[in-house]
């Protein structure tokens, strides 16, 4: 997709929900079925005033320390009680006791450990913490996340935390130019989630597939996902 620099947070939140649509229309999903995560970043809390102004509710950010200043800032006090916020980026275990505190949402749980902490803070403060398990199907070894050989181990320890609720998986693809070359990634993402809920590792099904950004998104919604990340092509380039 081409960005436009000049085109305001509105106008971009609709181009994009536009095509979220379609691309749900083309594949015979319904669209309400896909959440689209803003993910601010890259934008400061002025911005992601405009967004909520124009609709959006769910935001993505990738750092604890930056979601919090954003979070708690005068421009979205207001506002911030319908929002929700979620965790997008890889968390450090020294984090967690601020990431259980400040997210509905983590999409990036991907050990045994990580869990485990997450689970311990959300006891404290007496929370069952929406969670994801992210999952590296590349070998990049910049990525994070759980390979595919200890996904099932991951879920089945998971399951038996009292405060954690897993609600399904994540993923990023290395990136391609063509956003068709994800598309074995999306379809895997989903058949190992098929896989896992024919297992009934927990007495509900995991439903949430996280997955595809600005360049990938509607490929990614042809494969079923339900929660795009898309920062880019709402809040522009990352300055
Ligand atoms: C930054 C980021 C996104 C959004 O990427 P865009 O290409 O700007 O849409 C999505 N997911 C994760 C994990 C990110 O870090």
């Amino acid at each position: 997709m081409l960005i436009c620099y000049t085109m305001g947070i509105a106008e971009a939140l609709r181009n994009v929900r536009e095509e979220i649509n379609d691309a749900a229309v083309k594949s015979r999903r319904v669209p309400e079925e896909i959440k689209l995560v803003a993910v601010s970043k890259a934008a400061n809390p002025g911005m992601i005033a405009e967004a909520v102004r124009a609709g959006a509710l769910i935001f993505g950010e990738s750092r604890v320390q930056e979601a919090e200043k954003k979070v708690k800032s005068e421009e979205l006090r207001v506002k911030s009680e319908k929002i929700e916020w979620h965790l997008i980026g890889h968390l450090q275990k020294n984090k967690v006791k601020h990431a259980v505190q400040l997210f509905d949402l983590i999409h990036s749980v991907d050990s045994a450990g990580l869990a485990e902490e997450v689970n311990r803070q959300a006891e404290k403060i007496n929370k069952i913490q929406r969670i994801l398990v992210e999952v590296k199907l590349s070998e990049e070894a910049s990525k994070h996340g759980v390979a595919e050989k200890g996904l099932t181990a991951l879920l089945v320890q998971i399951a038996g935390m009292d405060n954690l609720k897993p609600e399904g998986l994540m993923t990023i693809p290395p990136y391609f130019d063509d956003p068709e070359k994800t598309r074995l990634y999306f379809r895997r993402l989903r058949q190992l989630q098929d896989n896992l809920n024919a297992l009934h590792i927990t007495h509900y099904a995991f439903r949430e597939l996280s997955m595809g950004m600005s360049n990938d998104f509607r490929v990614a919604i042809e494969e079923g996902s339900t929660m795009v990340r898309i920062g880019t092509a709402i809040f522009g380039e990352r300055k």
